[in-house]
């Protein structure tokens, strides 16, 4: 059992990002005036990542906007930054994490928020002109490049998940020729089920992208004159030339430095209920795989978007200001959003690719609609196509663990 914090106690947050940052803002506004130490591997003080692949990219927001750490907003936080080196091991009995540069930083609690890094194709690392899209070096990286092509270059992006569509949509504002490569029928199904994955189909293919779906990529040929970026090459011999490539192929837990220490690792940093790991040790945000128990579930889930790591962040801190077995469970209702071609998705709750679908708004001659999603009775999830008001409508409801029923009585 996780005990409070007092004032004399050390808080180490492992991962300066969204969820870290959060955490530790937290804690400031909740009255803990201990030692806080943010330890983050990227040289960057914390930042946005939801822009890099849309207005970062597009060149309509800089470095600055993106920023999540305003100097003048920070400095009374009084946080002891650990920039530019990764953390190596943590020993979980002790509260002891150990930086890669050998130095150790002891803990009265330790903070677990190291996201989740790229999934790669093989032999594809430090290529010209291929890129992923996970920090603000990757974004910059591909900005520049982008900056170079011709007008109607041949951008070629692997993944038709939220990298490949927000990437995509920028790229063919930019005037570019994009050809999406996926290896499933139907993408995006996992998340949002087939039947609506069906209809977003529609929109994908009416973009101005070319989308492919059902293709196996085998590997990508090196650079020559006529792809200086290489061609993808597809089972069945066919190779798709391109002067640039965009990899968004799903991510993977940060948690390799874990390795070594006591907690359970399985797709992620697995915790209870609270976020906790271990006595004193929390894992948050997209690192973690926590235990969810609302809208009728009861699951180990990851969740690997902006609000719910803003969530953890928040909760994280609760927990260790009161003490952990005094702590609420974390019951904040998942939410996610993503911009792709002139449209806004927008999903609350965590439906699960198998749940049952309800169309409460059907499609509009403009593509938008609203769909509830549920597990027998309980109500799991409402996804909206550019319907934020009417979306926002569920968001109690989902909280208190409503029913199909009462989602098909809102007034749209
Ligand atoms: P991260 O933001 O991944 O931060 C973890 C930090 O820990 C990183 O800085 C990492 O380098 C660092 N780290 C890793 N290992 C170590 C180590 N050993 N030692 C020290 N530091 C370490 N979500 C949405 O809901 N909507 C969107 O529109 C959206 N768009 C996105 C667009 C892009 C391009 C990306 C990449 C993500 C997007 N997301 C979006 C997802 C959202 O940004 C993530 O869910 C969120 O950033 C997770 O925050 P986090 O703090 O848990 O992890
Ligand atoms: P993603 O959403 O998991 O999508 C990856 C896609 O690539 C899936 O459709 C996957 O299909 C496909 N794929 C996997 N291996 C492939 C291969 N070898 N060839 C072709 N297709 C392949 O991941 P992502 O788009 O890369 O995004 C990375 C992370 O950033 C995620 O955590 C995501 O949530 C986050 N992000 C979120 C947003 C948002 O919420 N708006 C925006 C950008 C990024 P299968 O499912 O069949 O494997």
């Amino acid at each position: 059992m996780q005990s409070a914090l007092t004032p004399d106690s050390t808080v180490v947050i492992v991962g300066a990002s969204l969820a870290g940052l959060r955490c530790a803002e937290t804690l400031r506004a909740d009255g803990f005036a201990g030692s806080i130490t943010l330890v983050g591997d990227e040289p960057h003080l914390p930042y946005d990542r939801p822009p890099l692949s849309k207005q970062f990219l597009t060149g309509r927001w800089d470095a600055e906007r993106i920023s999540l750490y305003k100097e003048e907003k920070h400095a009374s936080l009084g946080l002891t930054m650990r920039l530019g080196v990764p953390a190596a091991a943590l020993d979980v009995e002790a509260k002891r994490v150990e930086l890669a540069d050998g130095t150790t930083l002891q803990g009265d609690a330790v903070v677990v928020a190291t996201g989740a890094g790229l999934r790669r194709l093989p032999g594809t690392e430090g290529r010209p002109l291929l890129h992923g899209v996970r920090s603000l070096d990757d974004a910059t990286a591909l900005r520049d490049d982008v900056a170079n092509l011709a007008p109607g270059s041949r951008v070629v992006l692997i993944g038709a998940g939220f990298i490949g569509q927000e990437v995509a949509t920028a790229l063919v504002a930019a005037g570019h020729r994009v050809t999406i490569l996926e290896g499933a029928q139907l993408p995006l199904s996992p998340i949002v089920g087939e039947e609506v994955a069906a209809i977003l189909l529609g929109l994908h293919r009416s973009s101005g992208a070319q989308l492919r779906t059902g293709v196996a990529v085998t590997g990508i040929t090196p650079p020559s004159t006529d792809a200086p970026a290489g061609s993808v090459e597809l089972a069945g011999g066919e190779k798709v030339p391109a002067d640039l490539i965009v990899v968004g192929i799903g991510v993977t837990p940060n948690t390799a430095w874990l390795e070594s220490s006591s907690l359970t690792i399985d797709n992620g940093v697995v915790t209870d209920e609270r976020l906790l790991a271990g006595p004193g040790i929390l894992a948050i945000g997209d690192v973690a795989r926590f235990r969810w128990l609302g809208a009728g579930h009861d699951e180990h889930v990851r969740i690997e978007h902006w609000q719910t790591a803003a969530d953890h962040g928040v909760h994280a801190a609760k927990v260790l200001v009161t003490g952990g077995g005094l702590a609420p469970v974390f019951a904040a209702v998942p939410y996610f959003w993503s911009d792709q071609w002139d449209k806004k998705i927008q999903v609350l709750g965590h439906p699960g690719a198998d749940d049952e679908v309800s169309m409460l708004l059907a499609p509009d001659e403009e593509g938008r609609f609203l769909v509830a999603y549920h597990a027998g009775e309980f109500l799991t999830g409402v996804l909206a196509v550019s319907k934020p008001r009417q979306l926002m409508a569920f968001r109690t409801m989902l909280g208190e663990g409503a029913t199909i029923d009462q989602a098909r009585m809102v007034e749209l």
